[in-house]
């Protein structure tokens, strides 16, 4: 069989069942053999029924007694099954599943696996799993059973199945990506071995060593892939800048940046003059000032005859840039314009025409920017503010695009240092370590809501100090407005002095604009909002964040909500009200009171979260792995990073022989990593 042929030609996959492995991503029979277990349970030994421990999982060989029975109870069906053993007898149960009944023939024997339950003295299975005991070999049971993730429609007895004939089909061509030289020096075992071993373990060893072999292996693709787009994205830069004094720009912010500050935009501007295309990342904590960075590396560009180009995912966000740099430029003779949805017609028109001419140097917008009908003068720098809004697949199709402008990407670090620096291998890193002078830190308390009214007359006494207040809830049932309304009139009732309005997601661009204006101008005291306030918004009167129902958030996110406080003189207050018992969401709350550096923060989140909450979203802009868990496999990541860096040392194309899987492997990842961003 021919591992690239599409997984229908496996048996047992028609269209039905093809068109659900598909949204798991599995579309030819290599992916099926790729579908690794996310975990296995031992189902080594079988019992009899008398045996059966009541209250655990077992594995219990029994003979069907008497055909199975349908019976309607309380609108269900239920069908039921009698079965026999060497000594003693029990039952097992179906709610509403009437077709098995159709499956069991008297005298046959099969293995049941589920929970045991007891009731008067009689043992009954509730939905088990079963497997003929004649099958050959045992899928489900008698063994280290794999766990593999499923969707509605395919259950873990067809997955093992289908796996099972994938891997008998072929077997002996498998090949192995990884290079023999690297699976030598790293003690590795073959490739085969280990995907048999992952699927079918014969013990938790065999299981642990195979998801390791594997879990590097992809990695190492990974790796491979990044460092190699990485070599790619090294082209000769038409844009190539003279040395360029900043100090008129710095002159117009009203302070001197901080030696961080300065030290990345020294990297900066050493891109932007080797005679090579930038591609950096900065990674500095919220209020750390990269907005500063941002406009001072466009200054550059706009000097050395260039437009730039500042890409914000959000049109508030794009909208308070543009108020920035228009302030900061227009007296130095620089234009910028800003380019978003909710322009008028022409507006917009006159907008792009000024690009197309360059009447405008400087242009912010959302990633609109970025579409053909767009044309720059002399487009020579693209800056993306919060980059983890986007993700290594934007990148990979960004770089494929073959643009050859100036590449400056701002991330406020959600994710720990450590990893970050791995798996942003494609990019240089500058990181911003340090918080300008003169912050007076930000203070935080957790509280329930039993003090919510306290909580609103302190906001009452800020306010009346000339402060703002912003809180934020979560969206409740995924209905965001409602929760905003809600939350809004209670703010209105309990403070009924203070001007309140609402921000969230579901509202136009023009009211959104309009309400972070009148925000900004300190017309509103409270602002009501969902996290559409997250990202980079910049209103230094507000001293008070509230956060409601805090534990739906992670622990990250709540650092992002808490730097849109503290960005003034005055202090701050950033309060979690909560009423959550759990004992996760306890340490979690403890953990942000207790600190404000953001890297300690992601740490922590990843510690407490876990893998799956953690890395799951793919608001982090990684890769989706399918094998590896970067929480657990983190040291091994290293050790991936410096083998791909080795064999990209030694064949930075990929064209030598010995690497030609390998290299099919990384045209795939790329490949696919550009079509996810195309969707
Ligand atoms: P972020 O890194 O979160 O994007 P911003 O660029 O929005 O942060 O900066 C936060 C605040 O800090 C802004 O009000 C900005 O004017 C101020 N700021 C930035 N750099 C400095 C500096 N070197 N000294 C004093 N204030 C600064
Ligand atoms: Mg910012």
């Amino acid at each position: 069989m021919d591992i690239n042929a599409p997984a229908s030609e496996l048996k047992n996959i028609g269209p039905h069942r093809l068109a659900l492995l598909r949204r798991m991503g599995i579309r030819d029979v290599l992916d099926i053999i790729e579908h690794f277990p996310k975990d296995y349970e031992d189902r080594t030994k079988i019992v009899e029924p008398s045996e059966a421990a009541s209250g655990e999982f077992n594995a219990v060989k029994a003979r069907v007694a008497k055909p199975a029975e349908n019976a309607p109870s309380n609108g269900k069906i239920v069908t039921s099954l009698a079965l026999s053993g060497e000594d003693g007898a029990l039952s097992a149960i179906w709610i509403n599943q009437p077709y098995l009944s159709r499956q069991f023939r008297r005298g046959e024997t099969y293995i049941f696996g589920g929970r045991v339950e007891e009731f008067f003295g009689k043992k009954t299975m509730r939905a088990p799993d079963f497997e003929k005991c004649s099958s050959k070999p045992l899928l489900s049971f008698g063994r280290i059973t794999p766990v593999y993730p499923v969707t509605a429609g395919i259950s873990q007895k067809m997955m093992r199945g289908f796996i099972k004939t994938a891997l008998d089909g072929v077997r002996g061509g498998i090949v192995d990506r990884v290079p023999e030289r690297t699976r030598l020096k790293y003690g590795l075992c073959e490739k085969e071995s280990a995907v048999f071993g992952v699927h079918f373990p014969k013990s938790a060893r065999e299981f642990s060593e195979a998801r390791a072999r594997l879990a590097f292996e992809e990695m190492f693709v990974t790796m491979c892939a990044l460092i190699k787009m990485k070599g790619e994205l090294r082209s000769v830069s038409r844009f190539t800048c003279e040395k360029t004094d900043v100090s008129p720009f710095e002159r117009r912010l009203g302070f001197s940046f901080t030696a961080a500050q300065r030290r990345a935009l020294d990297e900066i501007e050493a891109d932007m003059r080797s005679g090579y295309v930038m591609n950096r990342l900065v990674q500095g904590d919220v209020g750390s000032g990269k907005t500063a960075i941002m406009a001072a590396a466009a200054y550059i560009a706009v000097k050395n005859g260039g437009q730039a180009a500042i890409m914000a995912p959000t049109e508030v966000l794009a909208r308070q840039h543009m108020k920035f740099f228009e302030s900061a430029f227009a007296p130095l003779g620089i234009n910028a314009v800003v380019l978003v949805g909710s322009l008028n017609r022409r507006e917009k028109s006159q907008a792009l025409s000024d690009i197309e001419d360059g009447s405008v140097q400087i242009i912010i917008g959302t990633h609109a920017l970025i579409q053909p009908r767009v044309a720059f003068y002399a487009l020579s720098l693209v800056i993306t503010d919060e980059q983890h809004r986007f993700g290594v697949a934007q990148r990979a199709a960004l770089a494929n695009k073959g643009l050859s402008p100036h590449s400056l990407v701002m991330s406020a670090t959600p994710i720990p240092r450590t990893l970050g620096l791995i798996l942003y291998a494609d990019m240089d890193i500058s990181i911003i370590d340090e918080i300008p002078p003169g912050r007076v830190p930000i203070s935080s308390y957790a509280v329930t809501s039993a003090y919510r009214r306290r909580v609103f007359a302190f906001i009452e006494k800020e306010a009346r100090n000339g402060g703002q207040a912003y809180v934020i809830c979560p969206a409740i049932d995924n209905e965001e407005t409602q929760s905003v309304i809600r939350y809004a009139d209670m703010a209105r009732k309990l403070m009924p002095g203070l001007t309140v309005a609402r921000l969230h997601g579901k509202m136009n661009a023009i009211d959104k604009n309009d309400v972070m204006a009148r925000f900004a101008r300190g017309e509103i005291s409270v602002l009501v909002s969902t996290t559409v306030i997250e990202v980079g918004v910049n209103a230094p009167n507000a001293t008070v964040a509230l956060i409601e129902n805090a534990e739906r958030f992670g622990l990250s996110q709540l650092h992002q909500l808490r730097g849109r406080v503290g960005r003034g003189q005055k202090k701050s207050y950033c309060v979690l009200i909560t009423d959550s018992e759990s004992e996760t969401t306890k340490r979690r709350v403890k953990a942000f009171t207790d600190t404000t550096d953001g890297f300690a923060i992601s740490e922590l989140d990843l510690d407490l979260r876990g893998p799956g909450d953690f890395f799951g979203v793919k608001q982090h802009g990684l890769p989706e792995f399918k094998i590896v868990n970067l929480y657990r496999d983190i040291s091994a990541l290293k050790i991936a990073q410096e083998a791909a860096k080795d064999t990209l040392d030694r064949d930075p194309r990929l064209i030598l022989e010995e690497n030609a899987a390998l290299a099919q492997a990384v045209e795939r990842f790329l490949k696919r990593a550009e079509t996810a961003a195309v969707l």
